[in-house]
């Protein structure tokens, strides 16, 4: 749902002008100094990015997700690891805040998450749980007004510059599955919280992933997200269920930027006395890519609406996530082969996207749990 489409429209030009005139011309030193520049961190505050999706009320612009989907389209133009370091605060570090905290928890932390005064990470993954995520092992043990959270949380986004870690731990260790696990709002300076040495990534540098370890943390009992015990997982799914489609919107985004580097190059570069761009093989590659990525924004933005109708888009998020994601993994490979040797040399940014984009297939899910899930919901509608 588009509230206002002029006010929206102002939104995103300014959205584009700072991709186009501040973010792109950074990625290089960006990759190059696996760092994000501190004079765009303020220019993103003061445009108000950090708080995209948090409600007016909590000091953000409060986006649809139509609206969401929009702007990440106008964001997966550039580096995706600009959109990470605002991704945690509008999405993963704080929907769950947002969708199940208390009223307290909400004014407590919201209002900071969207002026950007702190990062947040959300911390789901473990050593030994990925896909399977409802097996973790990190438990939270309740001792009078406070919860004891044990454990070890891997690959999480933002970790080393966090001020808050969304935790999913397990209080009933008698429930082995999901029904077991809460979720906590943890504060990074609390007394036994490390972060561990960042993780060296193939792509998206500047973005950054480290263990956290939680040692005998001692979380005040009011840090339980929505003051309830054995919801916490159902609270991850729903934060996953919209950053599905937000990753799926990014991937239309990335997918543009390299198919218009890729238009751009075939165009310029001459084989044969000719413009490669003449050559119907090359067309090919340039048409296939055009349609696919026509065909994943349709999809995005069917399901973004119907998510903001209020109808349930378990389906349609992981519909869109899995074509939107691996579409872009097609783009990225078509890309280089268009640009030939140039395309495996960073002179040209196809390079670099095409090791970004490879993490749009794997995180908030794969490609395979995404099938899974699809399925899943088919054979379920089928047997009712
Ligand atoms: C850069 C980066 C950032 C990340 N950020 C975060 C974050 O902020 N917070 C967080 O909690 N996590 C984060 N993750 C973790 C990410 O979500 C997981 O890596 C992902 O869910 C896959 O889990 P895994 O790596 O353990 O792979 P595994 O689950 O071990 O999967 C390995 C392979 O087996 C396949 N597989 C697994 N189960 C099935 C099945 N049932 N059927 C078919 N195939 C299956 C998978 O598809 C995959 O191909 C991040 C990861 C990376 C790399």
């Amino acid at each position: 749902m588009i509230r206002d489409p002029e006010t929206l429209q102002i939104l995103l030009d300014s959205i584009r002008q700072f991709v186009n005139e501040a973010l792109i011309p950074r990625e290089n030193e960006v990759a190059e100094t696996d760092s994000m520049p501190v004079d765009i961190v303020e220019q993103m505050k003061e445009m108000g990015l950090f708080g995209l999706t948090i409600p007016e009320d909590f000091g953000g612009l409060g986006v649809t997700m139509e609206e969401e989907v929009n702007i990440a389209f106008e964001l997966g133009r550039t580096s995706p690891a600009f959109r990470s370091y605002i991704g945690t605060n509008n999405g993963i570090g704080s929907i769950g805040i947002l969708l199940d905290g208390t009223e307290e928890q909400k004014a407590r932390y919201l209002p900071k998450l969207a002026a950007g005064e702190f990062l947040s990470a959300f911390c789901l993954t473990e050593p030994d749980s990925g896909s399977d995520a409802a097996s973790l092992k990190t438990t939270a043990v309740r001792d009078g007004e406070f919860y004891v959270i044990n454990g070890t949380k891997r690959f999480i986004t933002n970790a080393p510059q966090a001020g808050i870690f969304t935790v999913m731990a397990r209080t009933n260790r008698e429930i082995k599955g999901a029904g077991g696990i809460s979720s906590f709002i943890v504060e990074a300076n609390t007394p036994g919280v490390t972060v561990g040495k960042r993780d060296h990534k193939m792509g998206q540098k500047g973005a950054h992933t480290a263990d956290v370890i939680f040692e005998n943390v001692r979380v005040p009992a009011g840090n339980l997200i929505g003051g309830k015990e054995g919801v916490g997982f159902k609270t991850a799914m729903k934060v996953l269920d919209k950053g599905r489609l937000h990753i799926a919107a990014l991937s239309v985004g990335a997918a543009e930027r390299m198919l218009a580097d890729s238009l751009q190059y075939a165009i310029e570069r001459k084989q044969f006395g000719q413009p490669i761009a003449e050559f119907q093989l090359i067309q090919g590659m340039l048409a296939d890519s055009k349609a696919e990525i026509y065909a994943a924004r349709c999809m995005v933005l069917d399901a973004a609406r119907k998510r903001d109708e209020g109808l349930n888009v378990s389906t349609e998020a992981s519909c869109a996530k899995m074509f939107a994601t691996e579409m872009c993994g097609r783009v990225a490979d078509r890309g280089v082969q268009i640009h030939g040797g140039a395309g495996y040399v960073s002179e040209y940014a196809i390079e670099r996207f095409y090791r970004d984009v490879r993490l749009f297939r794997l995180y908030e899910g794969t490609t395979q749990i995404q099938q899974v899930i699809i399925a899943r919901n088919m054979i379920r509608e089928a047997q009712r």
